[in-house]
């Protein structure tokens, strides 16, 4: 876990994500949470801390009790900015010899169940578990997604604004997506604009190329791009604040040699419309997959198509909702997420367009802007 810059702190916006956590860690019938550093951690104190074999780890008691901040002595200063006293959260330290996950247990007395976050190592899953002897451990992940999936206006603004970034990237492609390049030269260069335009760092560069195209998770490699490739460029990262851009666009250097490329592009072009069509409060997220798979289906390319059609974003690029098939949630104003449809002929070419988009009161909001037509560049 990068830390990343820390960013000025509305101790208002902070105390009452932490006493909703609380609220409905209490709901679920957990005696507390136990939030290692990560997104949730941000989420909850604006940091996200170092994870690290010695232990840090927010107690968040559901009911009575005063939540702490358990951290190692030396690395306390790291988190000297967080106004802990205007948000209630004492802070305990400890010196190494000491045993901090009995540190940690001791504020919780005997729970019956306690919620370890998803993304805490099981270096500190197993000692909690003797800590806490016949308490039973469970996922917060549940619980801290029914907060960190419905979007307050400042964070949408915050995604508003890393889409706007990414776009800007976008539309510099021709700069850098050259034949006789490399894939990772490509790479390099749209890394450092995603910085230029503004990001905190890039967290992903996909540049695939040709056959490597049909690879969805391809990152870069040495292949040299050639004139008539099609390559599928996909991009994002956090800005300064932590909120992320994730961003595809299909681009083809010069003519793109496969004769079929226009025809099965113009079916994913309307398999991802039709799926942002289809978003609006009382929906269910899997309607809006089957949006894109129906269009997708239907015109013969169903095996082609072989992930879900989005996931959700925010402080983590990939978070809740899904936007999948049997995800039955009922989509609300305020989520955000991927509409990422793709078709992928192994061993040929592939295309995905993705757009960021937010549920709003009566339909959609697209945070990415930039055209969704095969961008053809010169060669
Ligand atoms: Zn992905
Ligand atoms: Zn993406
Ligand atoms: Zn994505």
């Amino acid at each position: 876990m990068s830390s990343r810059s820390p960013q000025p702190l509305d101790p208002a916006t902070f105390r009452a994500r932490l006493d909703r956590a609380r609220a409905a860690a209490a709901t679920a019938g957990n005696d507390a949470l136990l939030i290692a550093p990560g997104s949730d951690l941000r989420y909850l104190l604006g940091v996200a801390g170092g994870s690290h074999e010695r232990l840090t780890v927010l107690v968040l008691p559901a009911g009575e009790g005063v939540p702490a901040l358990v951290v190692p002595k030396l690395e306390a200063p790291g988190y000297a900015h967080v106004p802990t006293a205007d948000l209630g959260v004492e802070v305990v330290t400890w010196v190494d010899g000491e045993d901090p996950h009995r540190i940690a247990a001791s504020r919780l007395g005997k729970p019956g169940r306690v919620a370890v976050s998803d993304n805490t190592e099981a270096l500190h899953v197993l000692p909690f578990r003797d800590v806490f002897g016949a308490a039973e451990q469970t996922l917060a992940g549940p619980v801290i997604r029914e907060l960190r999936m419905r979007k307050d206006a400042a964070e949408i603004d915050a995604l508003r604004r890393a889409g706007a970034a990414i776009d800007r990237v976008h539309a510099r492609m021709g700069e850098w997506l050259r034949p006789g390049r490399t894939e990772a030269e490509v790479g390099a260069d749209i890394a450092a604009a995603i910085v230029a335009e503004g990001h905190a760092l890039a967290e992903f560069v996909i540049v695939g190329s040709g056959a490597n195209g049909a690879s969805p998770h391809h990152m870069v490699s040495d292949r040299v791009i050639e004139p008539g490739d099609v390559v599928v460029i996909d991009i994002g990262g956090p800005l300064p604040e932590g909120y992320c851009s994730d961003s595809t666009r299909t681009y083809a250097v010069g003519e793109p040699r496969d004769a079929d490329v226009a025809e099965t592009y113009a079916v994913l072009q309307r398999a991802q419309r039709a799926a942002v069509e289809a978003v609006r409060p009382g929906v269910a997220a899997q309607r809006v997959d089957a949006a894109a798979r129906e269009v997708i289906a239907d015109a013969g390319f169903g095996e082609y198509f072989i992930h879900r059609t989005g996931h959700g974003i925010g402080l983590d690029v990939h978070e809740e909702p899904y936007i999948v098939d049997g995800n039955e949630l009922v989509l609300e104003p305020g989520m955000a997420f991927s509409v990422e449809p793709g078709i992928y002929q192994a061993n040929r070419w592939g295309a995905r367009i993705e757009d960021i988009v937010v549920v709003t009161e009566d339909g959609v909001e697209a945070l990415n802007n930039r055209p969704h037509e095969l961008v053809v560049l010169e060669s």
